[in-house]
């Protein structure tokens, strides 16, 4: 889960990494008010809230002087769609602005925290050449980068943190100020169950002092159920309309580009599903497992999530029974048809526990339920019936 920079920096300044002053704002009146509330002579800078980076390029940070302008650029940022390098053709709404004190920038670095999966553990990268041009450092110049893998047993070290502060050139009292800088983002990330802590730039300012500029944090969604003040955080307005619906109802669901909605079991069916969908010719339009135990109210809520995205032309139910049964699955999608109310084809595969109750449930029900016996039969009809859905608009 990802969350805002504004509530990025709060976290990080609670674990005491330096971030400059600044306050939040929903409307150009707001912006307006934030800057005369930090106080100065400006400038300010207002930067969009929106979870992706790339904000400055994209015209979502800028250096402003005056009130006027403040108002002025908030009003004309506020309730659009920003597109950046990292977020998808429509972008991410724009619905709240951090205002802050403008910084003096000396220079600007690159610090991360990241999860090495082939270690096993926590990683630090870090570059003396922070800014909006890191990408494009990492893939031209990788051995620039600097790493270092912080043992868990141990923690991050003094000498180690230290270590990594000479490596990206830094000298003297900004080598203290370093070392405790990077202990407390590592805190943060640890006690909080984080998935990745970046700071870009991390900046040394006129006066030799370091400070975070911008802040990214992600999080660990397996362990949101022991961080209640990290899921506080959550801004479905962020995320896929799809997923976060899906998410309020506790399904794990995958939005995707095609038209054949999937309700599947088990993250493996699905994904085989999904596999054969694209062999016969099809695309999916979503991963979306029930899981086990599944009711039927669980099915028509499946029903629901897939049918909330307009391009589904087809819906192909596989359900491979263990733990679940598939009588109950069978109901469940003869409630759906109810309470939904669908007017799409359906295809159902079931197997496996209680598979004869399941199919005389759908044969009985007297709806225009398209059977099928194995996955790839089922991957065909699904495939054929959305063909001939689209064809017939
Ligand atoms: P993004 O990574 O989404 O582009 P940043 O927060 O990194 O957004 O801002 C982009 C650039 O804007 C930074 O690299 C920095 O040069 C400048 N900037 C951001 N915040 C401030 C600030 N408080 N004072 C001065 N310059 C800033
Ligand atoms: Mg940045």
């Amino acid at each position: 889960m990802d969350i805002h920079e504004y509530q990025a920096k709060d976290i990080l300044r609670g674990f005491g990494v330096p971030v400059p002053r600044g306050h939040l704002a929903y409307s150009p009146e707001q912006a307006a008010y934030a800057a005369r509330q930090l106080g100065g002579q400006g400038p300010w800078v207002v930067k969009a809230q929106i979870h992706s980076g790339g904000r400055g390029e994209a015209g979502g940070v800028k250096l402003c002087k005056t009130e006027a302008e403040i108002k002025d650029y908030a009003a004309s940022l506020l309730g659009q769609q920003l597109v950046t390098k990292q977020t998808d053709a429509n972008g991410k709404g724009v619905y709240r602005l951090y205002v802050e004190e403008a910084s003096d920038i000396a220079q600007e670095l690159y610090l991360g925290f990241v999860l090495d999966r082939s270690s096993e553990r926590i990683m630090i990268v870090a570059s003396a050449h922070g800014g909006m041009e890191i990408e494009d450092l990492a893939e031209s110049d990788p051995d620039s980068l600097v790493r270092s893998v912080i043992d868990p047993a141990v923690g991050l070290a003094e000498y180690q943190a230290r270590d990594v502060g000479f490596r990206l050139g830094l000298t003297g009292m900004q080598v203290m100020q370093f070392t405790t800088f990077l202990k407390a983002c590592y805190r943060a990330y640890r006690d909080l169950d984080a998935m990745m802590v970046e700071i870009n730039p991390l900046v040394i300012t006129g006066a030799g002092d370091l400070i975070a500029l911008d802040a990214k944090m992600s999080f660990d969604t397996n362990a949101l159920y022991r961080r209640p003040q990290v899921e506080a955080l959550r801004d479905a307005s962020q995320e896929d309309p799809r997923e976060a619906i899906a998410a309020d109802n506790g399904l794990a669901y995958v939005g995707l580009d095609g038209d054949i909605g999937c309700i599947i079991n088990g993250a493996g069916l699905a994904m085989a599903s999904m596999d054969m969908i694209q062999l016969a010719g099809g695309q999916p339009a979503n991963f979306l497992d029930i899981g086990g135990g599944a009711s039927p109210e669980r099915v028509c809520q499946a029903f629901r999530t897939v049918l909330s995205d307009r391009n589904v032309s087809v819906i192909l139910v596989n359900i491979f029974a263990g733990i679940n049964r598939c009588d109950w699955i069978a109901n469940g999608v003869i409630q759906a048809y109810r309470e939904v109310g669908i007017d799409l084809p359906v295809v159902v595969r079931l197997s496996g526990t209680n598979v004869e109750e399941g199919q005389k449930i759908i044969r009985e029900s007297g709806l225009p339920i398209i059977s099928a016996d194995t996955l790839a039969e089922a991957a065909e009809k699904a495939v054929a019936a959305g063909a001939q859905k689209i064809a017939a608009e």
